[in-house]
């Protein structure tokens, strides 16, 4: 299933869920902006969102200023396309906990789950960056070079090494 045009009842509190569309992506989301703040992502949407590089401005502005209410996110939610009841399925590395619909692939993140996942993403990478700076640095330019220091973060020519790698290993 991809993109229900359906109004839909929030997993999480039972309040209507608004959509909104994402131009970048190309999708509609629903947003329960009159209760939780949870958002539910059709199958394969989600995928399109959980990277700090993919833009969510659109769910950032929805949402901004709003008072949430508070629900119990341990609760055993139901998919609300296929009333089966969803599984808890951790996200990321934070620790985060999103509720997953084993039948159509929809999955529901409370309130600041999203923001967490990719946070949490983009600290990923970092402490990725920063050990293989280290290790290039360290382990193969000491060799050539002799005991040198590591350049600091601040420094430009680290900046440049790190954009390099960045582009060409990491991403
Ligand atoms: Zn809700
Ligand atoms: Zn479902």
């Amino acid at each position: 299933m991809s993109d229900n045009k359906e109004v839909i009842t929030c997993p999480a509190c039972g309040n209507y869920m608004q959509k909104i569309f994402m131009p970048e992506a190309g999708v509609n989301i629903d947003i329960c902006l009159d209760g939780c703040g949870g958002i539910l992502f059709d199958n394969r949407e989600f995928q399109k969102f959980d990277e700090p590089h993919e833009k969510i401005d659109e769910i950032l502005a929805a949402i901004k200023d709003k008072t949430f209410i508070k629900v119990d996110e341990n609760e055993i939610r139901t998919c609300p396309l296929c009333k089966v009841p969803m599984v808890k399925m951790g996200a990321g590395s934070a620790g985060v906990q999103i509720d997953v619909c084993n039948v159509c692939g929809a999955k529901f993140l409370d309130n600041g789950e999203l923001q967490k996942i990719r946070t949490n993403g983009e600290e990923e990478d970092s402490d990725r960056l920063d050990s293989l700076m280290n290790s290039l640095y360290s382990d193969n330019l000491k060799n050539v070079l002799g005991n040198i220091q590591v350049p600091s973060k601040t420094s430009s020519r680290r900046k440049f090494f790190e954009d390099l790698v960045y582009k060409l290993i990491i991403k």
